[in-house]
């Protein structure tokens, strides 16, 4: 498997790193290899090549400093991902996925514009701050997801959420849900880093990037991985927010 990540030496908050190691990990683990190319700006890379994109969350500031390059780059993204690359976005990337995101500070930065949502910033400098946890669907399979949120940014018109709020903000203040999800893309606010809690979403996403050489692909090829260390994390989790169900 050949992952690029996108600018990975400044978009990189609350651990994203820790959702390339995973995915290393639990790739090398199967015997899949697995190789990782950092992709910083002005890099001469075609993305087509690859089979995910990772990109993580970043301050409004280099958001701002990474936009040039990540325009630079537009139709070869797009066709990459019209191609069967898969695209993982962790919160400032996904933002960045959209239309356009009001920084804190006003400044409009625009976006690919891949998909019509849209980003505004929180009124008189709000944040969404805390533990998340949410139900999701991956291929027909309910999972919850859970993590780590902390974002400005308010984002509305998501025409395909990656699930339901139970704990936490997501998209929005009030949105009840949270992030994107397509046959193209994984967009979410959930950091903490994402995959090291939530093996579902890791293996969801190794299956969506192996799709890429191997359409017909399916979960049930991977090994299964023992996630009991996973799995007491994610009971702690929920006990500390009081989710009993
Ligand atoms: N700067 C963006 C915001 O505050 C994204 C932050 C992040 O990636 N955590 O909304």
């Amino acid at each position: 498997m050949k992952i690029a990540w996108l600018y990975h030496d400044f978009m990189d908050l609350y651990g994203d790193k820790g959702n390339i190691m995973v995915l290393q990990k639990r790739c090398e683990d199967r015997g899949i290899p697995c190789q990782v190319d950092k992709i910083g700006i002005g890099d001469e890379t075609d993305l087509c090549d690859y089979d995910l994109i990772f990109l993580g969350g970043g301050a409004d500031k280099e958001q701002l400093q990474l936009i040039p390059d990540l325009m630079a780059r537009r139709e070869n993204i797009r066709k990459a991902m019209d191609e069967g690359t898969f695209a993982l976005l962790i919160c400032g990337g996904y933002q960045l996925f959209g239309e356009y995101y009001i920084a804190a500070d006003g400044t409009k930065i625009d976006g690919l514009g891949f998909h019509s949502y849209y980003t505004d910033t929180g009124k008189a400098g709000a944040r969404c701050i805390g533990n998340i946890v949410i139900e999701a669907q991956l291929d027909g399979r309910t999972t919850e997801i859970m993590g780590f949120e902390n974002h400005g940014g308010q984002t509305c018109h998501v025409t395909h959420p990656l699930g339901k709020v139970i704990k936490g903000c997501g998209n929005s203040f009030d949105a009840g849900f949270e992030g994107y999800l397509d046959d193209h893309m994984l967009g979410t606010y959930i950091h903490g880093p994402l995959l090291p809690k939530n093996p579902d979403v890791a293996d969801f996403v190794i299956v969506k990037a192996m799709q890429k050489r191997n359409p017909s692909f399916r979960l049930e090829e991977l090994k299964p991985l023992d996630d009991s260390v996973a799995q007491l994390a994610r009971e702690q989790v929920r006990r500390k927010l009081g989710i009993t169900e």
